[in-house]
């Protein structure tokens, strides 16, 4: 079958002889409509984070139809489009048994410590694919697991329609941020360099950045650590600053910041099993996170999706089999 595969840093290859996928029997086969590409995807891509070997398939967020369940799943059946949800915990853990299974040491991370779903085909434990409802678009179900990332921070972080929410970067996670809070009837502002990206965000229901100041929350999905601490220094006492974005860097604050503005420092990781997928499935006829896509790419063009994706003013999805095409999404 075919696969897109990272065969060198900044090199994938479309091939048409990777090995089918083996179905188990508490497994699910999926015929693989579309793949969404997100950060952790392109950090791959560009060789800063190393997977376990090469050639290596890309790529987690993916969306597509079963074409065969294992000899024990019952609750799934041939023909259902599903979206995977790309974390599998082993939920068998004590923080799976907690309900934290983001923080599980087991998870497969699908595309960086297992296999990605750049495939025709690929074969996952039956309860990480989920059903989803008919009529959306490619673009939705390619948004799915950013969308249940951002509807994660929001959750944890317990903002209320009361609140003034500041968020930084409008890339895909900011967006989606921006999105769900607009829908919540929280109006944010927002800060992003890229004009075309800030258009995006307005269009969304955010507010461009007027230097405004007193904000209880503020949401950071740009992972650039030179970008919070002015965002820091502009919450009211006592605000929550929600941390999505990632990076290795030292956080820019004193002790002294934290103590005196009281400010609560809240990370959030992707999301918790299963609620969190079957929330976000359950909202997206009415949320379309396809709003936040901006290009779509054939599997065969996959080395083209993944080279220009960081400069897209939108998300970046690449389509497999009958749904193959390109241009916008
Ligand atoms: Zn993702
Ligand atoms: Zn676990």
């Amino acid at each position: 079958m075919k696969a897109a595969v990272l065969t060198a840093p900044g090199r994938i290859e479309t091939i048409d002889d990777w090995p089918e996928p083996a179905c188990g029997p508490h497994d699910v086969v999926v015929d693989v409509e579309g793949v969404g590409l997100c950060g952790s995807d392109l950090a791959v891509f560009h060789g800063r984070r190393l997977p376990p070997e090469m050639p290596w398939v890309m790529g987690h967020e993916g969306f597509g139809r079963i074409t065969a369940v294992g000899s024990d799943v019952r609750d799934r059946s041939v023909g259902q489009s599903v979206v995977i949800e790309p974390n599998y915990a082993c939920l068998k853990c004590a923080d799976c048994l907690t309900g934290l299974t983001s923080a599980c040491p087991h998870r497969a991370i699908v595309g960086l410590n297992a296999p990605g779903v750049l495939a025709e085909r690929v074969a996952l434990p039956t309860h990480f694919a989920h059903p989803v409802p008919d009529g959306l678009t490619g673009a939705d179900l390619a948004a799915v697991e950013p969308y249940t990332v951002a509807r994660a921070a929001v959750r944890r972080s317990g903002v209320t329609a009361a609140d003034r929410c500041l968020v930084v970067g409008a890339g895909a996670q900011g967006l989606l941020v921006c999105l769900i809070l607009s829908r919540l009837r929280i109006h944010p502002v927002v800060t992003e360099p890229h004009p075309l990206r800030l258009a995006r965000a307005e269009r969304l229901g955010a507010t461009p950045d007027d230097g405004r100041t007193g904000f209880t929350y503020v949401f950071e999905t740009s992972g650039h650590e030179a970008a919070l601490h002015p965002a820091a220094n502009r919450t009211a006492p006592g605000a929550t600053v929600v941390l999505i974005g990632l990076n290795h860097h030292q956080l820019p604050f004193t002790t002294d910041d934290v103590v005196r503005r009281q400010l609560v420092l809240r990370g959030s990781m992707i999301y918790d099993h299963p609620g969190d997928f079957t929330t976000a499935i359950a909202e997206l006829s009415q949320a379309r996170p396809g709003a936040v896509v901006e290009a779509r790419f054939p599997l065969h063009q996959a080395q083209q999706a993944f080279a220009g994706a960081a400069e897209r003013a939108g998300k970046t999805w690449i389509s497999i089999g009958d749904a193959e095409g390109s241009g916008r999404a």
